[in-house]
């Protein structure tokens, strides 16, 4: 009997959601796992770097690495596993993009560490004590891994041939890449595995999208009542469709919610925060500043709003504070 494909699963800095995306496959995986030989998944078996350092190089058909970059660890642990994987898939909006950790660039690793150990309304911390890569007690030394000063995608780390997006990836995209992967069918390097089509393309509410609108304001959503067939943008409510990558069909929109942009840009799109802002700004009833400021200001959170999932992805990457003398 030939032997099955090795692959390999990893968590960097995530919410875990894209873990939980593979047994979302629901009775999928069963057809994963006669196909593969799953060698390296540490948050559902116990594998330890160990057991990943003494593979042969290349041995692992597949790593899927879900979660940015924040640590040393991190950093460490994709190393090794680019080393080990003939192919290294950027799994989900973290990798992909950098994902909700990566709004953590608007500000460097001594703001973060002074506002959670100090500053934060519930902390009580009178020593100011802080964690520490490294601490010695009685002959023994501890080590943690170091935070980096800025939060990373997973190809700013190393070399990546495919990118599955979305936060997470939905089953139905992660069940097309394997089946294609497995069956030799290997696109170009670089291939984001999703149509390549904006989300507005597949969106059930396109026919009322608006060609030519003035906005006023942004509603907030939890905020208005929501007509649930009326595209987002014809009822003033802010919606990342336009320059968003579809392939999720859809499915906040057909919950009544507005798209966030979790899947990214289309390959047509440099920074999908500034393809958005572009797009909204022309379409700002009166065209002087302080119309668009008076709109723009409706939008508690830009950033976050913008570049939800895509800051350190982005041509902006991260802002750098005027006082900042760190390095990443
Ligand atoms: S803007 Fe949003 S609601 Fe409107 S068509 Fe595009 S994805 Fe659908
Ligand atoms: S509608 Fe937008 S935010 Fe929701 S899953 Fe699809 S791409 Fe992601």
């Amino acid at each position: 009997m030939s032997e099955k494909p090795k692959v390999g699963f990893y968590w960097c800095a995530s919410c875990g959601g894209c873990e939980e995306s593979v047994v979302d496959l629901a009775e999928d995986i069963l057809m994963v796992l006669d196909n593969v030989d799953i060698v390296f998944w540490p948050v559902a078996m116990d594998f330890k770097k160990s057991d990943l350092e003494v593979m042969e190089d290349a041995s692992i058909f597949a790593t899927m690495i879900n979660g940015a970059v924040r640590t040393s660890e991190q950093e460490e642990m994709a190393r090794i596993l680019r080393k080990k994987s003939k192919i290294i898939i950027a799994y989900g909006s973290c990798a992909h993009t950098g994902g909700v950790p990566s709004l953590a660039n608007q500000f460097d690793r001594e703001q973060i560490l002074q506002y959670i150990y100090q500053d934060a309304p519930t902390v009580i911390n009178e020593e100011k004590t802080r964690p520490q890569t490294t601490h010695r007690k009685n002959g023994h030394v501890v080590t943690l891994p170091q935070i980096r000063n800025v939060v990373r995608t997973l190809d700013q780390v190393i070399d990546v041939d495919y990118y599955l997006p979305g936060c997470p990836p939905t089953p139905k995209i992660l069940k097309t890449a394997l089946l294609a992967l497995l069956e030799g069918n290997i696109p170009e390097k670089g291939t984001v595995l999703a149509p390549d089509i904006a989300l507005c393309d597949e969106c059930p509410r396109k026919e009322s999208k608006p060609t030519e609108i003035k906005y006023t304001q942004f509603k907030r959503p939890h905020l208005t009542e929501l007509d649930p067939d009326t595209c987002f943008l014809a009822q003033e409510v802010f919606c990342m469709g336009p320059a968003t990558r579809g392939g999720c069909e859809a499915l906040c929109v057909d919950g009544n919610m507005p798209c966030t942009g979790c899947f990214g840009p289309t390959s047509r799109v440099k920074d999908q925060g500034a393809k958005i802002l572009s797009s909204i700004c022309s379409a700002i009833d009166g065209l002087d500043e302080r119309s668009v400021d008076r709109v723009l200001d409706t939008i508690p959170d830009p950033i976050g709003t913008f570049y939800r999932y895509a800051l350190a992805g982005s041509l902006l990457r991260r802002k750098v504070p005027a006082k900042s003398s760190e390095s990443e």
